[in-house]
């Protein structure tokens, strides 16, 4: 699996930071490469639903007016992830575990927060040290961690974008939290959806294996998560939204879906 969008690497190479342009430009390499790979959904009513509450969401985080993107991956596994530029990849696997919009808008404010805080960005600044290029490239792709036949960028996107250090996994959570009450969305629904997912893992631990790769998860994280809500005042996160008939609507057409091709 080779993902190397040339603008990357002459960014590396040149030693320079990435502007914003080069960044969207980047994502788009991406994007393109993960539409030829993974299973996305095609269903235009689950797309606009997905890309109409993640622009809610997104509208409140972005202070660059990226163009966003959002897409659910035909996967029954449970995985999220972001790719630098405004692209964000929800598997059907997660929105499947989920009981309401919040826990599910919890998922797209964290990627969001990835993406706005530059994560990705500042791990591939990071490494443009002594080995120029290659590490930083390993760092952002799955080109060193997968032999080329393996094809596996289920594994590998998922792995290659929240390859994240546990403070950026941190800030990411905090950000969505900040995206969501800004959006009017209670975000209560962020460690909903950690407790949902910590729990099915004692059971089916398989299933979310991609998940728990690239998110690290305990209950310390979800503690964290309570602990920023209630540190809030009351009346700023009371009578937020949790769940809407839209959502409960987009979760029963995504349900009647053909079952998810078998991961590779
Ligand atoms: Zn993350």
């Amino acid at each position: 699996m080779r993902i190397v969008p040339t603008l990357a690497l002459a960014a590396l190479v040149s030693g320079c930071a990435v502007s914003t342009q080069q960044e969207v430009e980047m994502g788009i390499g991406y994007a393109q490469q993960i539409a030829k790979e993974l299973p996305l959904i095609q269903d235009a009513e689950l797309n606009r639903y997905i890309n109409v509450l993640g622009d809610s969401i997104a509208r409140i985080a972005d202070s660059r007016n990226l163009d966003w993107h959002f897409f659910i991956v035909d996967s029954k596994d449970v995985n999220a992830f972001a790719v630098p530029g405004g692209f964000i990849y929800l598997n059907r696997g997660l929105i499947e575990r989920s009981t309401n919009m919040a826990q599910v808008a919890g998922v797209i404010g964290h990627e969001i927060g990835h993406v706005t805080m530059r994560h990705s960005i500042q791990q591939m600044q990071k490494s443009q040290g002594a080995n120029i290029g290659i590490n930083a490239v390993c760092a952002l792709t799955s080109i060193c961690n997968n032999d080329a036949t393996s094809a596996a960028i289920n594994i590998g996107a998922g792995a290659a974008f929240a390859n994240f250090s546990r403070s950026d996994e941190d800030e990411a959570d905090g950000e969505g939290l900040k995206y969501l009450l800004g959006a009017g969305i209670d975000p209560a629904g962020i460690p909903e959806m950690f407790q949902i997912l910590l729990q099915e893992r004692k059971t089916k631990p398989d299933a979310l294996e991609s998940w728990f790769r690239s998110h690290p998860l305990e209950e310390s994280r979800i503690a964290a998560a309570r602990a920023r809500i209630a540190a809030y005042p009351p009346e700023r996160v009371r009578g937020l939204t949790t769940d809407s008939p839209n959502f409960q609507a987009f979760k029963k057409r995504l349900a009647a879906l053909a079952p998810s091709p078998p991961s590779r």
